[in-house]
């Protein structure tokens, strides 16, 4: 499982549960953040504040047993859905062959999250393509389908979202993601207050009633395309 997040901690809180229960099933996580999220902090200065988001992704993904990467060179409130940076990340993509993307929803309060969305599903299209690139030549980037692209369920990303699959979540899972995730300056509130640890303690107990589960975690499966209804039948 890939899971690409604007900034590092988007992925971690609203995926972080399921990546961590991959874990524990014996599969591979990584999670894969576009930009730090340095300017994110209202007294730190861009270069402290970029250190610590830097450690506190390592951390968090360590203690849930995932890989971590960044695009350093890429700036909070500055990331942009280009076709330079698409080709990037799909043949990043390519190298790791996952069988699951998790990529944020279309519509945020973040035009950095609305980005990341459009690279994630622009570079699992190009990931698949045949012929496209190294195809056929280079071994680290044969062309690799990826069978599952998951929206994440994200209070920043809420416009239009509608969960359309919850995946249950064991209790392990969960208590491995809320040590894992107090490590986060941001989550635990010291930044602007907001309670992302109680939000997605209670999304995730809200959505395992509806999954029957203790926990889970709900994703919405389809670009919107494919879920609107159809207009143009006649009856
Ligand atoms: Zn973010």
């Amino acid at each position: 499982m890939v899971a690409v997040g604007g900034h590092i901690g988007d992925m971690d809180l609203a995926a972080g549960p399921v990546l961590a229960q991959n874990v524990l099933a014996g599969g591979r996580s990584i999670l894969l953040a576009l930009t730090p999220g340095e300017r994110g902090h209202p007294r730190l200065s861009v270069p402290e504040y970029a250190a610590q988001k830097l450690s506190e992704g390592r951390a968090f993904a360590d203690a849930i047993g995932a890989e971590f990467y960044c695009w350093e060179d890429q700036s909070d409130g500055f990331l942009v859905h280009d076709e330079a940076l698409a080709q990037r990340l799909a043949l990043t993509l390519r190298r790791w062959r996952p069988d699951v993307l998790i990529a944020h929803w279309h519509h945020s309060m973040h035009p950095d999250h609305e980005n990341a969305s459009r690279l994630a599903v622009r570079a699992r299209l190009l990931s698949g393509l045949p012929g496209w690139h190294t195809d056929g030549e280079d071994p680290e980037h044969q062309r690799h389908g990826i069978p599952h692209l998951l929206f994440a369920e994200n209070w920043e990303d809420e416009e239009g979202f509608r969960p359309t699959t919850h995946v249950p979540v064991s209790a392990e899972a969960h208590e491995r993601w809320r040590g894992a995730i107090e490590g986060e300056a941001f989550a635990r509130g010291e930044t602007y207050g907001f309670r992302y640890v109680d939000y997605y303690t209670a999304q995730q107990v809200m959505r395992g009633c509806k999954a029957y589960a203790e926990f889970a975690v709900a994703f919405a499966t389809e670009w919107p395309y494919f879920t609107e209804p159809a207009r143009f039948v006649t009856t």
